[in-house]
């Protein structure tokens, strides 16, 4: 898709985002901003959530790809229902997946780096970090042509190194079903669903058939709701959050 084309689609979403915020449901909102620190090794703890909520914003976002078969069949399906996520990929994985990786891109998603081969970065020295994280930035830079890219460490492992370290925002999430645990698509469904509230950051891998499933039913069923899916740019963009380097960002609640 020509940038032209794929920058009138991202103004129409714009201006579809401010109708949104405009409408009664969103009209009571304070648009601020919940700073987090990383879960394991700050252990601050993640403010009260709202209740569920009946429609609002939400990013998908997947985790430790690409993966030709399973992520392929994840584009298709976003395709399909006209639906933008993001991405935060493993580094090792883009020299044999460059074509999915300018898909995505050209597709309208949004591009993560989640490390070169999925290292804790806490604790890590100046060197070792470049090692995981600028060797992924020049990997996607030298693929796309750009250099706009979030940051998710592995594990949601975060310290005051990796925020001093880390050259862009710090991405974290708000709904975690542990797809990687049991596989089974209908829980995994039911727990996004049970949790989605306005302004949530879903946690999944497109490493999993059983979660590219699982994916697209909750994306199914949440939209029937009035849930809209968002990369993780526009739902701060749409809260007037703006995302700084080195802070971490786990929810965009109104
Ligand atoms: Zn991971």
């Amino acid at each position: 898709m020509e940038r032209g084309a794929r920058s009138g689609r991202r103004r129409v979403l714009l201006a579809a985002l401010a109708l949104w915020a405009a409408m009664p449901w969103a009209a009571c909102v304070c648009w601020e901003a919940i700073p987090a620190d990383g879960p394991v090794v700050d252990g601050v703890e993640v403010p009260d959530a709202p209740a569920p909520s009946a429609g609002g914003l939400i990013a998908l976002t997947f985790d430790d790809g690409p993966r030709r078969s399973t992520t392929a069949a994840l584009l298709d399906g976003l395709a399909e229902r006209g639906i933008h996520a993001t991405f935060f990929l493993i580094g090792r994985q883009i020299p044999n997946n460059m074509d999915l990786v300018r898909r995505m891109d050209e597709e309208g998603h949004q591009i993560g780096i989640h490390t070169y081969d999925h290292t804790q970065l806490t604790g890590l020295n100046r060197g070792d970090f470049a090692a995981q994280v600028d060797r992924t930035r020049t990997l996607l830079q030298d693929t796309l042509g750009h250099n706009h890219f979030l940051l998710r460490p592995p594990y949601g492992a975060v310290d005051p190194g990796v925020r001093a370290m880390a050259g862009c925002p710090i991405v974290l999430w708000s709904i975690d079903p542990e797809d990687w645990d049991d596989k089974d698509p209908a829980r995994i469904v039911d727990h996004i669903v049970d949790n989605a509230k306005d302004g949530d950051i879903i946690l999944l891998h497109d490493i999993y058939p059983t979660s590219v499933e699982a994916a697209l039913q909750a994306a199914d069923r949440l939209r029937r709701r009035g849930f809209y899916f968002v990369t993780v740019e526009e739902l701060f963009a749409a809260r007037h959050i703006p995302l700084e380097d080195g802070h971490c960002y786990r929810t965009a609640y109104p």
